[in-house]
């Protein structure tokens, strides 16, 4: 099986194999990514999905994948609207994790896109120009993250704690159109006691996604075309156990989830 055969866009492929030496999924990325590409054209449910597997496994790359080629028509827009905000959160137990996330969704997002006619391969543009990632761990002051979070961050990692508190404190903080969240580690989280906060959490984007969609309705709020903005917010939790505790986790954030182990 290859990553093409998996349904990942050629020009993503092209960057695995030859910017990050990764050319043969392993067998959770084999599992996860025909289930996490399908469009809503092919799978009108959109499942959320609860991905069992050891780190080591891969299976960072089996939601980041997903994320990047959901999000990559955005760089066909000539224009970004900078209201959109933030599409995918990725939430990790500690510093450390969150800091492995970001740096492979770093390598991925150096993708070039497919060069215009003027332009040579090494001349396109990077994704970068258009989806920008974000790392909050605390590590910076709330006014630094703030300041970034108001410029839009389309693709968040982040601890739990902080992401709370952001979601509580910063109003310019736009996650009304938040399509992904994935909850990394889920039975350290449980350990660590982010139960409540991720709760807070959810409660905190459902309530943004309400007023984004009332903002829409009454006008207020651009729309941009060829795209769904409107899709529903997919959750991807992932953990090496299935613990009584991360059942009732999986069971308060998932919605009928598809269980992939490998
Ligand atoms: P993870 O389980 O996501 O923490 O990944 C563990 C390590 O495996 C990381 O260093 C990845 O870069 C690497 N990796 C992930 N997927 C692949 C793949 N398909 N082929 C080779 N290495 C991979």
């Amino acid at each position: 099986s290859t990553f093409l055969g998996l349904g990942l866009d050629p020009l993503i492929v092209t960057h695995l194999t030859t910017k990050m030496s990764i050319s043969k999924p392993t067998s959770i990325q084999q599992a996860a990514l025909p289930i996490l590409l399908a469009k809503p054209s092919e799978d009108t449910s959109l499942r959320d999905v609860f991905i069992q597997s050891q780190t080591g496994s891969g299976k960072t790359l089996s939601f980041l994948l997903p994320i990047i080629e959901d999000l990559l028509p955005m760089s066909s827009l000539s224009y970004i609207d900078r209201t959109i905000g933030t599409l995918a959160i990725i939430i990790a137990p500690t510093r450390e994790l969150a800091k492995q996330i970001s740096d492979v969704l770093e390598a991925l997002l150096q993708l070039r896109l497919r060069p215009s006619d003027e332009e040579s391969m090494d001349s396109a543009p990077r994704l970068t120009r258009w989806l920008v990632s974000g790392l909050l761990t605390g590590g910076a002051t709330r006014t630094h993250e703030k300041a970034r979070l108001r410029k839009g961050v389309p693709i968040l990692v982040s601890t739990p704690g902080r992401l709370l508190d952001h979601l509580q404190n910063t109003a310019s903080f736009n996650v009304g159109k938040c399509r992904w969240l994935v909850l990394d580690e889920a039975d350290r989280l449980m350990e660590l006691g982010f139960e409540e906060t991720i709760q807070g959490i959810l409660k905190g984007l459902d309530g943004r996604r309400k007023l984004a969609a009332q903002a829409v309705q009454e006008g207020k709020s651009m729309e941009v075309g060829g795209w769904d903005w409107e899709r529903r917010r997919r959750t991807v939790l992932c953990s090496a156990t299935i613990r009584e505790d991360v059942q009732k986790l999986a069971g308060t954030t998932l919605e009928d989830p598809v269980v992939i182990k490998a």
